[in-house]
């Protein structure tokens, strides 16, 4: 418990300080690539050959700060009532073109009447990217995407079941650690941005895999009702509490 508790801190430290420092780090990063850019213009091949790999090395940089501007306090979060089955259909349809190109089918099912869910659309939609977007990368070769929407008595649940090589066992309590990858291109944050802000939405990311079957991830989100009572984040938002 001691353990999970200091890693627990030392996530929200990461999440917040780095966060601030992502957005200090996003500007002057801009400039150089606005340079580097105006160099390639007029470089003989060898400079070229250079200045495509710093180009390359400044796009990793973006990429990480990106992914961790996503939880910085900075930006603005607004709590909505959200249809999620409406929230799935729409993402599925924005990586559609990808997930062509890559072999992969994706397929939505919904159990029963749904109810709205309190959350922050563009936090969520990212939240669900990124899940996407792992399973996508763990089909290199195509494969089926299914995602599962389906109430229970306290929780929506929205899993998402991909055909990838799985994960094995002893590596999931290591997932969503920062900067835990195992992809040579990968930055290691998307999981730790997506459970982060499952857990500020009073929810909880279930990871269950099977070594070349595929993975399954499993979102709870508390629904309407429970989560006004308990977390009353949509009150808090309208006094002002949380911005
Ligand atoms: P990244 O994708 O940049 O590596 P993530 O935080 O999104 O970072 O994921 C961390 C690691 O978890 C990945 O490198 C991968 O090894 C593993 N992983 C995540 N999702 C899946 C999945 N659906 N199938 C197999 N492995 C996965
Ligand atoms: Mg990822």
């Amino acid at each position: 418990a001691e353990e999970l508790l200091r890693r627990t801190e030392k996530l929200s430290v990461v999440g917040e300080l780095a966060a601030g420092f992502a957005h200090e780090i996003r500007n002057p990063l801009t400039t150089l690539k606005g340079f580097l850019q105006l160099i390639q213009l007029d470089a003989d091949e060898k400079n070229m050959n250079y200045v495509k790999i710093m180009l390359n090395e400044i796009d990793r940089l973006e990429m990480i700060t990106n992914e961790f501007m996503v939880v910085a306090k900075p930006q603005a979060v607004k709590y909505e009532m959200e249809d999620m089955e409406q929230m799935i259909e729409s993402v599925t349809q924005f990586l559609q073109p990808q997930a062509l190109l890559n072999n992969i089918e994706m397929i939505n099912l919904v159990e029963g009447p749904l109810e709205k869910i309190c959350c922050d659309p563009h936090q969520m939609r990212q939240v669900f990217i990124n899940i996407y977007k792992n399973a996508m990368e763990a089909m290199p070769s195509g494969g089926m995407i299914t995602t599962n929407l389906a109430l229970n008595t306290n929780y929506m649940t929205i899993s998402i079941t991909d055909q990838g090589g799985g994960i094995p066992a002893e590596l999931i309590p290591k997932l969503g650690e920062p900067f835990y990858t195992l992809k040579e291109k990968g930055t290691g944050l998307g999981l730790m941005v997506s459970k982060k802000i499952i857990e500020t939405h009073g929810g909880e990311l279930q990871i269950e895999s099977e070594t070349n079957v595929g993975t399954t991830m499993t979102i709870y989100l508390p629904i309407d009702s429970i989560y006004k009572g308990e977390n009353k984040l949509l009150e808090r938002q309208k006094e002002g509490e949380i911005v």
